[in-house]
């Protein structure tokens, strides 16, 4: 991923994000975070001495509900600047990072590319985030430690994807059902080591069900469920890694259009949906902190085995198989090892947060750690002040195409 320097730090344009210089000011433990009501119930479990909507201010604009940047930017201690553009508002402080462009449903968070499921809209000179996002989204990702109801994470359902007739995607060296078979073996060992029991729901060259895979992870306590696929499209240039995890309720998916009215019948989300959501963002961080593939980003999408698993589900695109190089990596047994190492880290990394609460690296972590340089944050102290923060990056919105996926 390209990064380029913010060029001006002047807050330009009709569209300011307008600060409440008096919330950034006070210190960061003037207020117990674990005393702040989540995003997503912003009007319950308020602490005694609080007014109401003190933290949160609900803006409504048509049928959605909205929360506004600078909002956003004093419930997390974070400082916000407007790009040159004023499309772009880049909020940080040195330990969270946000980017959210107007008009636009990509967003980067902590340095990596994330979809929301609604554009951030300009409303009474504001930039504003659907609720949903933030919910959903957002706050899993700032606050991974504040995530309810986990409990321990014990064993690790691998599914590689296809398998029999089925052999998913092809390229001039292979299938997507071997290589995905091979990555799950390699994980698979690599999970044992690591102190986790594995289920794979195939281990040889068999044809499943997509309801069969869900059933065997649902049989299982304590659990994730990780499915293993590479990716093919007719456009022969797309190229890199992505990540899904099951739409939220009411949502639309990564590769539906935003405003289709299709999403509106309410289709179930799923009781564990933070859960999902910060694995595959841990996972994802450490496939793109390890491996240097072009960031696709977390998405979203209603497949099968995501929607009916009962247990953290994510499903992993490690590649494509129709683009050149890509599928000359995919076809190399080490650099599928590679890529097998980067998920157990970050499955790792998952269960550091789910029983220790201990914050997962970010890809950044990661690619400090390997110049040498890693800083092990944690989570118990205070946000980092914004002076001792590194310059924040504006990472060009470059808004690709979703790919069609050809997953069920
Ligand atoms: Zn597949």
């Amino acid at each position: 991923m390209i990064a380029v320097r913010l060029r001006a730090f002047s807050i330009v344009g009709a569209i300011s994000l307008t600060l409440a210089c008096g919330a950034l000011a006070k210190p960061a433990s003037a207020k117990s975070s674990a005393a702040k009501p989540t995003p997503a119930k912003p009007a319950v479990a308020k602490p005694a001495a609080a007014k109401p909507n003190e933290d949160w201010q609900v803006i409504k604009v048509g049928p959605r509900d909205y929360l506004s940047a600078d909002n956003i930017a004093k419930f997390y201690d974070l400082l916000g600047n407007v790009d040159a553009t004023g499309k772009t508002v880049v909020l940080n402080n040195g330990r969270n990072q946000l980017q959210l462009t107007l008009d636009s449903r990509e967003a980067v968070v902590n340095g990596l590319r994330n979809w929301l499921c609604f554009p951030v809209i300009a409303h009474d000179g504001k930039f504003l985030v659907s609720r949903i996002d933030l919910a959903k989204t957002i706050e899993p990702q700032l606050r991974p430690q504040m995530i309810q109801g986990k409990g321990k994470l014990q064993t690790v359902v691998l599914d590689a994807g296809h398998g029999g007739f089925d052999k998913g995607a092809r390229s001039g060296y292979g299938s997507e059902k071997e290589y995905a078979l091979d990555v799950a073996r390699q994980l698979r060992g690599r999970l044992q080591a690591q102190g986790f029991k594995v289920i794979m729901t195939r281990e040889n060259d068999v044809f499943l069900p997509l309801e069969l895979r869900a059933r065997i992870a649902n049989q299982t306590r304590d659990s994730i469920f990780v499915s293993i696929h590479f990716n093919a499209t007719s456009n022969r240039d797309a190229t890199g890694f992505e990540i899904f995890s099951l739409t939220p309720r009411g949502a639309p998916s990564t590769a539906d259009d935003a405003l289709a009215l299709s999403f509106l019948n309410m289709q179930a989300g799923s009781a564990v949906d933070a859960q999902s959501f910060e694995l595959s963002a841990a996972v994802y961080h450490s496939m793109l902190g390890h491996i240097p593939e072009f960031d696709r980003g977390i998405k979203r999408a209603r497949f099968a085995v995501l929607r009916l698993t009962k247990i953290p589900a994510i499903l992993v695109e490690g590649g494509f198989l129709s683009e050149t190089n890509d599928s000359k990596l995919v076809a190399n047994p080490a650099w599928r090892g590679k890529l097998a190492e980067a998920i157990s880290v970050g499955i790792e990394n998952y269960r550091n947060v789910t029983e220790k609460k201990q914050r997962p690296m970010l890809a950044a972590d990661y690619r400090a750690q390997d110049a040498g340089g890693i800083t092990v944050l944690d989570l118990a102290q205070p946000p980092g002040r914004l002076e001792s923060s590194p310059a924040p990056e504006v990472v060009p919105v470059s808004n690709p195409e979703p790919t069609s996926n050809p997953e069920p």
